[in-house]
């Protein structure tokens, strides 16, 4: 008789699942529970919107493909001490978020005393720093006063050096070992192909916050402001907790679908471990690397064309950072920076494996790390770089030393390196979103990317994260400002049931 029941009660149960959504389900299915907002993603952007939403009162799940939370935000021990590998400055004090969250709990330090600037040969030689900037201010001048919006700052700087070859204060010669540091500083890309190079239009559009650029988390690390956006003691004692799910890949965003009894439109999230999420609306804070490489498995349907267009032309630039302890502090002062030029005759002492070698344009002292310094590497060299060996890079390291350093200064012995490899990490593929030269003549922009996606007039799908924002991409507080912003839509819009 029980059995019966069972069967009966099953029968029925089968035919309400089928009637609402039109398919078969499975009993686990049956026990569907709609979430007011799933948030695709935890780094800065993601974690911003989730705190917020969750403050607020909605029901809100947060879906993360790596097993911790922060994305480009990654703080790690290392000599002793913790390092940024992604993200490590709060750039500027005006109008920036990171500033306003951060400052209250006196979490921001400036650098101590003025920073030491050395230009330096790939042959050893140093330059007298005063005529090295004199070329690079002129670059940058000439980029604001003559630039044309339609070319990539890389075909701008180099046709112009060709125009005006030398930089009259001092005679200076333009050299291409010049162009391609200042091209680096600038990860301008496009030396390739110029439509991926960054856009003159683009410089104008992002701005810088005033104030300090290089305010250091006094040795705790970017990682402090994901606590504080979740209000962690002991910046609140009223910590805000929302459900976070680490390992889970989203694979499938469907975002047409009516609910049957209501009405109104849901959101399906599909992970790859097969998990199920529903939900009023969604927030994906992905980087434009990954919509680059899944948005056409990712969405369902396919996203509109101004969309994918914002999706192909604005473009990710690739940097690493290369963090080397050594036995003792060999440099004659901190904070201080060495640039390196690299001249062409000195690429060739590097054989094809090492050329990424000749990519690293730059070290610079590390705060509350007197026996480190962080060494950068940007574009193809990165991607090399992060092809090698911790035990490679560690040897290229050591021949970068040998050969570039050891001419003036008494290098002491590498204790050990950390690196990054951003572009191999496959839920990121790399460091900065900027706008190319492609988005100006094929269309595209971090507000088409920002626009959310509607179904039935009601906004299902919202973009967020720094590739959205347009004038704070490629910085943190651009990734929190806009996941901020699309969570209070969220809050001011999404019905309550
Ligand atoms: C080397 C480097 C140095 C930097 N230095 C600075 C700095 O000093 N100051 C500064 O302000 N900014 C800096 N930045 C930039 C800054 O880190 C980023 O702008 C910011 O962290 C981006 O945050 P986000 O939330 O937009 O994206 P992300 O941090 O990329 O977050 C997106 C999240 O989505 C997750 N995800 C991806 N795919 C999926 C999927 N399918 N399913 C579920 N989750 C997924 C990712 O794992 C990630 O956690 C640096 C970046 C790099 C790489």
């Amino acid at each position: 008789m029980e059995d019966q029941i069972a069967v009966e009660l099953k029968k029925r149960l089968d035919l309400e699942s089928k009637s609402k959504t039109g398919t078969e389900e499975s009993p686990e299915e049956q026990k569907r529970t709609l979430k007011d907002v799933v948030v695709i993603g935890c780094g800065a952007s993601g974690i911003a919107a989730l705190s917020k939403l969750q403050e607020s009162g909605l029901d809100v799940v947060g879906l993360e493909a790596a097993d911790r939370i922060g994305g480009r935000i990654h703080t790690t021990e290392f000599a002793g001490g913790v390092v940024d590998i992604g993200a490590a400055w709060c750039h500027g004090e005006e109008n920036n978020i990171v500033y306003e969250l951060a400052s209250p709990h006196d979490l921001l330090g400036k650098p101590e005393g003025t920073e030491e600037e050395w230009f330096i040969f790939s042959n050893g030689t140093l330059m007298p720093t005063g005529n090295a900037r004199a070329v690079i201010t002129e670059f940058t001048d000439a980029l604001h006063a003559r630039g044309q919006k339609e070319k990539s700052i890389s075909q701008f700087i180099r046709e112009d050096a060709e125009k005006y070859p030398i930089v009259e204060l001092g005679k200076i010669p333009k050299t291409k070992p010049f162009i391609e540091w200042y091209e680096r500083d600038n990860h301008v890309g496009g030396q390739d192909d110029p439509k991926k190079g960054k856009s003159i239009n683009g410089l104008h559009e992002h701005k810088i916050c005033n104030g300090e650029f290089w305010l250091n988390w006094k040795g705790k690390g970017y990682k402090t402001i994901l606590d504080v956006l979740l209000n962690k003691p002991p910046y609140s004692e009223k910590p805000i907790t929302p459900d976070i799910k680490l390992n889970k890949v989203v694979t499938s965003i469907k975002w047409q679908l009516e609910d049957v009894d209501t009405k109104k439109p849901y959101v399906e999230v599909l992970c790859e471990d097969g998990t199920k999420f529903e939900a009023k609306t969604a927030v994906i804070t992905v980087s434009i690397g990954v919509l680059k490489e899944s948005h056409k498995q990712l969405f369902t349907p396919a996203l509109p064309d101004v969309k994918v267009k914002s999706i192909d032309n604005l473009q990710l630039c690739v940097l690493d950072k290369i963090y080397i302890e050594f036995a003792t502090q060999w440099w004659p002062s901190s904070p201080a920076s060495f640039k390196i030029i690299w001249k062409e005759e000195n690429k060739q002492e590097f054989s094809a494996d090492e050329k990424w070698i000749t990519e690293i344009y730059g070290l610079r002292t590390v705060e509350h790390h007197p026996k480190v310094l962080l060494a950068w590497i940007y574009g193809k060299g990165a991607e090399e770089m992060e092809g090698k060996s911790e035990a490679e890079v560690e040897a290229g390291v050591n021949k970068l030393m040998d050969k570039v350093f050891s001419l003036n200064f008494e290098v002491s012995k590498i204790v050990s390196i950390k690196r990054s490899q951003w572009a191999k990490n496959k839920f990121v593929r790399g460091a900065y979103s900027y706008r190319s030269v492609a988005t100006e003549e094929l269309g595209g922009s971090a507000s088409d990317l920002a626009t959310p996606l509607e179904y039935n007039g009601t906004p299902v799908v919202y973009f967020a994260g720094e590739a959205t924002s347009i004038e704070h991409h490629n910085a943190v507080h651009g990734a929190i400002e806009t996941g901020r912003e699309v969570a209070d839509k969220i809050v001011k819009t999404l019905p309550r049931n």
